[in-house]
């Protein structure tokens, strides 16, 4: 503990002199605050490795169905053909298991038509975990993305849960559109995605973390979580 604070110190002067020192590009800048931000994470020698600019979301897409998270599917269960997908539970109500901080996605079938169907990274970013937490959670994946606002560099997780397999595994680096799992039923429930982006304060939170098993409020979720499709619609093109 003590050797991380005072790790956390050391940083924080050299990262103070970084500012003060004119000739710092505003790039570099940015990349020592990631670096930064990533001593604090287990990951931090793996995420040196590459570079902020490779890491850059080049925009955001939905989990589900097409990017637009749209489009027809076949059933692994039936071998019918379904027009789309949906939520199904929104975000920030409240309702039997408390304020829900995350979107329900299941497809437009019946509710057992969708599992097993594809569930793909909304946007490029590095896995943070990728196991299984077992029922009624399942197999949980959270990956984490960096991308750009107008005035600095940003960061969310998104965490996919209740899925059926997992095609990836932490410190992977994936792409936009790829599938990192199929959608399963957590051993508890009608098969569906449950989806949530967290913001990036959330990055030491568990993954399993349920807000209102800490008593949270809805004004805490929304401080803490995006709204999915809004967070997705409002970033679907970035330019870096
Ligand atoms: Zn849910």
């Amino acid at each position: 503990m003590i050797v991380r604070v005072l790790f956390s110190l050391l940083t924080l002067g050299l990262f103070l002199a970084c500012c003060q020192s004119h000739e710092t590009s505003d790039k570099k800048e940015t990349a020592y605050i990631f670096y930064l931000d990533s001593v604090l994470n287990s990951q931090a020698n793996y995420l040196r490795k590459y570079s902020i600019d490779s890491l850059l979301c080049d925009g955001f897409d939905y989990p589900v169905g097409n990017p637009d998270g749209k489009g027809p599917y076949n059933s692994l269960l039936d071998g019918k053909k379904y027009d789309s997908w949906q939520v199904t539970v929104p975000f920030a109500i409240n309702y039997s298991l408390g304020i829900h901080p995350g979107e329900d996605w299941g497809g437009t079938g019946p509710s057992d038509s969708d599992l097993g169907q594809p569930v793909y990274s909304i946007a490029k970013g590095v896995v943070m975990d990728a196991r299984d937490y077992y029922s009624p959670w399942g197999n949980i994946v959270t990956i984490r993305h960096l991308y750009k606002t107008s005035s600095k560099i940003d960061t969310v997780l998104s965490v996919y849960i209740h899925l059926k397999d997992v095609f990836v595994k932490i410190n992977d680096v994936v792409n936009r559109r790829d599938t990192i799992g199929t959608i399963g039923d957590g051993g508890a429930y009608r098969p569906h995605l449950h989806f949530e982006i967290r913001k990036g304060v959330m990055h030491d939170f568990m993954t399993d973390f349920w807000p209102s098993s800490y008593d949270k409020d809805k004004k805490w979720v929304l401080q803490h979580y995006e709204s999915p499709s809004k967070f997705i619609k409002k970033h679907r093109e970035i330019f870096n």
